[in-house]
């Protein structure tokens, strides 16, 4: 007898909206969260391109709305990190916790993705003025000059985000061309506290009780300046939260999960959704419709056993 007729790790956008349709299909489902319910929309500054918000929302509001309607709903959410997933028996999946394993008929992965890091001495300056959260380390930099770094979405709506705040913020982007979608790149050319350095890497941090100068080197001249500034915001993209998952299900060469189209992944019953999915686009909407289309088909497989 398992403890549950599904489990779900993680309790973002896809974690929650898969635990709201088995919560509602009256599955015996558990959420397995390590920190806070809400994933990386918590540190989102503002969502526009979600339907329903006509006037936007706050990533931290809209994850709360996720998660009191899927509570509302009956779904249990629990604290816990998962330590590995074993497979051995088809029928009896175990997820390895700390401190108790828990067996489960059925598993969805929602474990999500983290910034990836530059490893130009993120750790040595971690909270002394080097973030990657907008939202939570803006308002220390008040009148001050940043750097922000990427030049996708993320960089660029936090940058825009972050002009709050500081006084100016050089965007160092490496390419000559921005990957963010169009009407936040207009927004951030309209923006004159925004200036971006083209062409452009961060190679390293300088500073003695914190951040005061960010090295730029110009990739196409070789030639590295140092900007004075007091902060920097790294946004170079995401990687996945998959340490547990250790070859107990195939992954793409960056390690995020291959799904078909029913989110089943190459083992029956295991399915995966959302920001960990080998998906060419990562939205909230993107994560909900995996989520919702997942757990309907664990709820399938469920009744088949
Ligand atoms: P992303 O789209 O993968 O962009 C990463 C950026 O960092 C790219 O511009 C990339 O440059 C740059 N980069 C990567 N590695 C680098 C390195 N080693 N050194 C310097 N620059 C580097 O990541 P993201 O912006 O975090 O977005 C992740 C996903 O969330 C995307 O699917 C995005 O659309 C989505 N998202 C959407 C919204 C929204 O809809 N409002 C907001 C945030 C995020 P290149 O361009 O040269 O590759």
């Amino acid at each position: 007898m398992v403890d549950y007729d599904l489990v779900i790790i993680g309790s973002g956008p896809a974690g929650l909206t898969a635990g709201l349709y088995a919560a509602r299909a009256r599955l015996n489902v558990l959420v397995l969260e390590k920190s806070v319910p809400g994933g990386q929309i918590l540190v989102t500054d503002w969502v526009e391109n979600y339907p329903g918000f006509p006037e936007g929302i706050s990533g931290y509001d809209l994850a709360e709305k996720f998660r009191i309607q899927a509570e509302n709903l009956g779904l249990t959410i629990e604290n816990g990190e998962v330590q590995s997933l074993d497979f051995s028996d088809a029928k009896e999946k175990k997820i390895i916790l700390r401190d108790k394993t828990i067996t489960c008929s059925a598993l969805i992965i929602a474990s999500g993705a983290s910034p990836r890091r530059l490893g130009i001495g993120e750790d040595d300056y971690m909270g002394r003025g080097l973030s990657f959260c907008a939202t939570c380390d803006g308002p220390f930099f008040r009148d001050k000059v940043v750097v922000a770094v990427g030049g996708g979405d993320t960089a660029v709506q936090e940058s825009i985000f972050l002009t709050k705040f500081a006084k100016k913020v050089y965007l160092v982007h490496r390419r000559d061309e921005l990957r963010a979608t169009k009407i936040l790149q207009e927004r951030a050319f309209a923006n004159d506290k925004i200036e971006i350095l083209w062409n452009s890497v961060a190679t390293g941090l300088e500073g003695d009780a914190g951040i005061e100068k960010v090295k730029i080197q110009d990739v196409k001249t070789g030639e590295e300046k140092s900007v004075e500034a007091s902060g920097c915001f790294i946004w170079v993209g995401i990687e996945p939260n998959g340490a547990f998952i250790n070859g107990q299900v195939a992954t793409d060469e960056y390690g995020f999960i291959i799904a078909d189209e029913q989110m089943q992944t190459n083992v029956p019953g295991v399915f995966a959704v959302g920001d960990i999915r080998n998906t060419p686009l990562r939205q909230i909407a993107t994560a909900v419709g995996d989520a919702a289309i997942a757990a309907m088909t664990a709820e399938h497989y469920i009744e088949s056993l």
